[in-house]
């Protein structure tokens, strides 16, 4: 076991090989506030890349509703209990959150599934803490759509008095998931194989099919459950990042570094994706123009998903509003209370920041803002705020300017002699 340093942690930690990284990392932000769960993204993914025979339970990007939904079922409630099981101390954070981009969300005292697999007696044999899926837990990707948490913690069972944040008392919230291109990927960990790799220009985790042997060590052993096994091949398959968009390699793209398939698919605009700069210790490089940065280590308003599994996912969330706190905690760390107070309070920068989402289907690699005028003033649960038409203009990989939008969208009133036309 080698030690190498998680930001995400806070501090070093054991993983089975040396550290290398590389020079840029995909990544991506969801903002689950907006997501509706119309699936675009789960469908784009599946007519793009999985619709083969023996690939019929295979869903690469797939949307749940938590809490009670999962694909694999009941993903996450099983590793946690894993990692539980052997942290005596539980999972615990100290320290606090902070500004320090090295450990901005405090330190993780407990045991992560490199170092919790150490202390575990039955699998002496593996190398990462995880589990096997039974194969009849693939089968229903969308289950418990739309169920919600009642008061009472009994689904289905709602509230009696309505709803109001800060906290909803019947809730649930989507949850969309793709592989998080891990920087310490625990598939790429458990092969026996070496047939996982990660990619030194783009940080994409691919895996050689030719080298494959069906082992499924890395079904085992990735905490997503971003692996998957197909049947009629009797090999391991995953999300490959959509490399060849991501390249601008796709005879679509013309050259230029595109957007996923699941990323451009989304209805909601809840998602944007981008290849960030990396330091030589694994964290993000300074790159104060780049809209994930910005997101991430900036308005702090996004946070990696369950960072305490110790993969360093490379996959970020703005939490959603109206769900209980300390769900939302274990999900996404101790940044919760920050990121939520900032997405409700936005300042001028962010609120321009978030109209990027989805206005183009090609990588954004810079941002700039203009200033504009003031169009909106209101006392809003006890703040002021104010409201300025920014424009917020986006720049590519090779400097030239992408688009540029508002803050306030355009109006755009339909002639009359189109008012029955489709
Ligand atoms: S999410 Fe899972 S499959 Fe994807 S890189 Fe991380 S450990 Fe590997
Ligand atoms: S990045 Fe591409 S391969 Fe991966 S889930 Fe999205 S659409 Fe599928
Ligand atoms: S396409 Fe977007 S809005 Fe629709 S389910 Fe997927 S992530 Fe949510």
């Amino acid at each position: 076991m080698s030690q190498v340093y998680n930001w995400q942690l806070g501090r070093e930690m054991s993983y089975p090989y040396d550290a290398r990284y590389p020079g840029r990392q995909f990544a991506f932000v969801f903002n689950i506030n907006r997501c509706i769960a119309c699936q675009s993204c789960t469908m784009a993914c599946k007519s793009t890349w999985t619709f083969n025979k023996g690939q019929e339970n295979m869903w690469w990007a797939n949307v749940e509703t938590k809490p009670y939904g999962g694909y694999p079922k009941f993903w996450d409630v099983k590793i946690l209990d894993l990692l539980n099981r052997a942290n005596p101390e539980r999972q615990r954070w100290t320290g606090g959150v902070s500004d320090d981009p090295k450990a901005m969300y405090g330190q993780f005292s407990g045991m992560t599934i490199f170092e919790a697999i150490k202390k575990s007696i039955d699998v002496q044999s593996s190398r990462v803490l995880g589990y096997l899926p039974p194969d009849d837990e693939w089968t229903s990707p969308n289950i418990f759509e739309d169920n919600p948490r009642g008061k009472t913690g009994v689904r289905n069972k709602l509230h009696e008095t309505g709803e109001q944040l800060p906290v909803h008392n019947t809730w649930f919230f989507y949850l969309a998931r793709i592989c998080n291109h891990c920087t310490y990927p625990a598939c790429l960990a458990a092969c026996p194989r070496k047939a996982i790799y990660k990619r030194p220009e783009d940080g994409i985790v691919l895996l050689d099919e030719s080298q494959c042997r069906g082992y499924r060590k890395c079904v085992e052993a990735c905490p997503y459950k971003k692996t998957m096994y197909r049947p009629n091949t009797r090999i391991s398959e995953k999300c490959i990042g959509c490399f060849p968009r991501v390249e601008g390699t796709d005879p679509e793209t013309n050259g230029v570094p595109m957007e996923t398939r699941c990323m451009a698919a989304c209805i909601g605009q809840i998602r944007m994706q981008g290849l960030v700069k990396v330091a030589p210790d694994g964290s993000w490089a300074e790159d104060r123009q780049h809209p994930l940065y910005y997101l991430v280590h900036v308005a702090k308003v996004a946070l990696p998903l369950y960072p305490q599994f110790g993969t360093s996912p490379n996959g970020y969330y703005i939490p959603p509003r109206w769900v209980p706190r300390e769900y939302l905690r274990q999900m996404f760390g101790p940044g919760v209370d920050r990121a939520i107070e900032r997405y409700e309070n936005p300042d001028r920068e962010l609120l321009a920041v978030l109209q990027l989402f989805r206005r183009s289907n090609r990588i954004i690699f810079r941002y700039e803002i203009k200033e504009g005028p003031l169009v909106y003033e209101a006392a809003y649960r006890g703040r002021n705020i104010k409201i300025y038409n920014d424009t917020v203009i986006a720049f590519g990989k090779d400097g030239k300017e992408l688009f540029r939008t508002t803050v306030q969208e355009p109006l755009h009133v339909r002639p009359n002699k189109h008012q029955n036309s489709i």
